[in-house]
């Protein structure tokens, strides 16, 4: 994402909501806005790569009263992942722990993304099992369903319709920006592909503006699509929102809230066991990339010690010229809870074989709970059931809620 367009997240989101009668200039690139100022100056042939604003106005508006953040309402977050293989250390320590925390302060929806776990090709015998693994482990992980709603995102089918409606206001040159969808598709074979991969960032964008979320917990991967979709949420509440949606009976106002991102300070980017450069991931070819919250003692010991390393003299954190060692030093830190000075006193001593032995204990130590609670949650399949039906149940209200207003917004014939 370009330098110009990050600026307009931050004018924006520095100047966001007050009433529906307030106007600010919308600032948005001659090359991306779609109102009337914008379109004239195009016609003058603005050249791509000239930083020229639109100057044209756009009313600042409410989100609906049910999704305001007041003192007395608790903010909202959403946040989910793929079941696309086995949740591994990246997700958990840049995802799923932080949560456990944050269930706590916010209103939050914890879900888990099947539908965007198809993107690439997968196995159907091992769809639904991933997807109740996942739920799982979540809660294994600490997850409260008496505080958070945990679903599987199928199940709230207002996701699938919201990302069609959004697509038709999703410029394709925006999607085709992704560094995911070039990263993945490069390494897919790009003629084999399917289009869903491209059109993933709007099933994101859905997920997140369905539930007018106000913030969104999100790893470094996942900063460009969250990106798309503030500038999605602002598009669409320009395009349909405020007084013409006020003259088709609706609300007026905005349609969607804006999120913000919520990026945790550190554990936001673990990296692969084989490569200190690349990210952990789940589809990453090689087993010995990743911790896999479930291995055992044997194979988390295996990979650590097989797991690539340096030859400088003792350990160091942030020497770009040894990502391994920065890596590895992290995970210990956060899985011991230490802090980086405890950890630097600790370990700047030490060889590689002391600490390997080290980390590996941390981590058997730090999994080995989880791994307990996973399996009696495991052994009660309509516990888990109960807990998404339920979850489901709860976000569906919400998410058809907004979705009716979409509907209403965007001019569709009333049921
Ligand atoms: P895939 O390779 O299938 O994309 P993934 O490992 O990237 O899988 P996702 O399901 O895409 O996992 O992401 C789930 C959550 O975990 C997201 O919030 C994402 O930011 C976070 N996450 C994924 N990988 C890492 C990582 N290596 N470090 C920190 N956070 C990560
Ligand atoms: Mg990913």
């Amino acid at each position: 994402m370009g330098r110009s367009i990050l600026s307009h997240f931050f004018v924006l989101s520095n100047t966001y909501p007050r009433s529906i009668s307030s106007f600010r200039p919308c600032g948005v690139h001659l090359s991306k806005c779609l109102s009337r100022t914008g379109a004239v100056q195009q016609q003058r042939r603005v050249r791509p790569g000239e930083n020229f604003r639109c100057l044209c106005s756009v009313a600042v508006s409410e989100p609906s009263t049910s999704a305001t953040s007041s003192s007395s309402v608790k903010k909202r977050i959403v946040s989910g992942v793929q079941p696309t293989g086995s949740i591994h250390l990246g997700n958990y320590l840049g995802a799923i722990k932080n949560w456990i925390d944050l269930q706590n302060t916010y209103e939050t929806l914890f879900f888990i993304v099947d539908l965007h776990a198809i993107t690439l090709p997968y196995e159907t015998q091992q769809l639904s099992k991933a997807t109740k693994d996942t739920a799982a482990l979540y809660l294994a992980c600490g997850v409260d369903s008496s505080k958070a709603s945990v679903f599987v995102q199928s199940h709230v089918r207002a996701h699938v319709e919201l990302m069609w409606l959004l697509s038709s206001a999703t410029p394709i040159g925006w999607l085709n920006r992704m560094i995911q969808f070039k990263e993945k598709s490069r390494k897919a074979g790009d003629d084999n592909v399917g289009v869903a991969l491209l059109t993933y960032p709007v099933l994101m964008a859905s997920d997140i503006l369905l539930y007018q979320s106000d913030l969104v917990p999100v790893g470094e991967d996942q900063k460009q699509h969250l990106e798309l979709t503030r500038e999605l949420a602002e598009r669409v509440n320009y395009l349909y929102g405020g007084r013409k949606w006020k003259k088709l009976g609706g609300r007026g106002g905005a349609i969607f809230k804006v999120p913000e991102p919520l990026i945790p300070p550190t554990g936001a980017r673990v990296m692969s066991l084989t490569d200190g450069l690349s990210k952990m991931s789940k589809s990453a070819p090689s087993d010995q990339s990743r911790i896999n919250l479930l291995d055992p003692k044997d194979v988390i010991s295996n990979k650590i010690k097989r797991c690539k390393t340096d030859s400088f003299p003792g350990l160091e954190f942030d020497n770009p010229e040894r990502p391994e060692c920065n890596n590895l030093l992290s995970i210990y830190q956060l899985v011991t809870s230490k802090t980086k000075q405890e950890v630097v006193e600790e370990c700047q001593d030490m060889n590689w074989g002391t600490f390997k032995t080290l980390l590996t204990d941390a981590l058997v130590d730090h999994l080995h709970p989880i791994q307990t609670r996973y399996a009696e949650i495991m052994s009660d399949t309509a516990y888990l059931d109960n807990i998404l039906a339920e979850g489901a149940s709860k976000a569906t209200a919400i998410a058809d809620a907004t979705l009716s207003n979409v509907y209403q917004a965007m001019g569709f014939l009333r049921r």
